[in-house]
């Protein structure tokens, strides 16, 4: 049976209701989301259920980590689907707060993180992004100070800047990462598929395609550079702008010479029309 989760808005009332999840010493786990749930974020619920008594999700979508030409206002708003799939998870605490609540008038203050946030990936190409990531979800830590938060590897250099993050400034929240949720024909789930037209949509799993073949290639030994520009060539002849196709040490995301060099993991980013998607794969 699902039981509708407390919504709050206001910090004030976040702090009454956070007192009355932890009466009981329970330890309680965040889900930090834009919103336009799908099941990507369903399994990091699921994952937190297995982690924590309490859970909270937040839905905000976050301003800061937008850039003027990005698609902060069209980006996809489904409060009521997204409550009802919080429920049926039976999620204690939807924590939405406004813009104005996150970011009163004369707010001044940012997190800049260095390391895994400035290894020329997605902060190359969105120099805005990580300090708005990392600002919203110091302050999500700070305000729901949770046991645990779930990210999702989906968005795989964002797990590694949030988790670098919480160590170094000593937030006492675990971070853990969770597997990306695939469609059936390996698209990574992403609130930004609904921009996808339908020819769009049926190239897209190309991306998933070439990770895959790249790792294989990786795997049997290949050269690096030889494997990825194969890679590239699979995502660019599919239709798609590249970003980026790298291959990067797994935990540090530094760039690599040789698999020997530690667990890699291929990262991309590109355009397919107007719609960016980001992807990765462990080889
Ligand atoms: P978003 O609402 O897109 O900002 O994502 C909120 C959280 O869900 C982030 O930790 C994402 O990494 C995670 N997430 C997004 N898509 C997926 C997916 N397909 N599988 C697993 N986690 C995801």
């Amino acid at each position: 049976m699902s039981r509708s989760p407390l919504i709050v808005r206001t910090v004030p009332a976040l702090r009454r209701a956070l007192d009355s999840l932890r009466a009981k010493k329970a330890t309680t786990a965040l889900v930090p989301t834009m919103g336009a749930l799908h099941d990507g974020h369903v399994s990091l619920v699921r994952l937190a259920k297995r982690r924590a008594a309490k859970l909270i999700v937040s839905i905000f979508v976050n301003p800061t980590q937008f850039a003027p030409s990005e698609d902060f206002s069209s980006y996809p708003r489904t409060w009521k689907a997204d409550v009802a799939k919080l429920a049926a998870e039976n999620v204690d605490l939807i924590w939405n707060p406004d813009v104005k609540t996150m970011y009163p008038d004369g707010f001044a203050t940012r997190i800049l993180t260095e390391g895994p946030a400035t290894v020329g990936l997605e902060d190359r190409f969105r120099p805005h992004f990580f300090g708005g990531v990392t600002t919203v979800v110091g302050k999500l830590f700070t305000q729901c100070r949770p046991d645990f938060a779930i990210f999702g590897e989906k968005d795989f250099q964002q797990l590694r800047v949030v988790t670098r993050m919480g160590r170094d400034l000593d937030l006492g929240v675990k971070v853990i990462g969770s597997p990306t949720v695939r469609e059936r024909d390996g698209l990574a789930m992403s609130s930004r598929n609904v921009y996808l037209s339908a020819e769009e949509r049926r190239v897209a799993p190309a991306l998933y395609r070439a990770m895959k073949e790249t790792a294989k290639r990786l795997r049997a030994g290949d050269d690096i550079k030889a494997a990825m520009a194969g890679g590239a060539e699979l995502i660019t002849d599919a239709g798609f702008i590249l970003d980026y196709f790298e291959a990067r040490h797994a935990d540090t995301l530094a760039p690599i010479g040789s698999t020997k060099e530690g667990p890699v993991r291929i990262l991309v980013a590109a355009k397919l029309g107007k719609t960016r998607l980001i992807d990765n794969f462990g080889v």
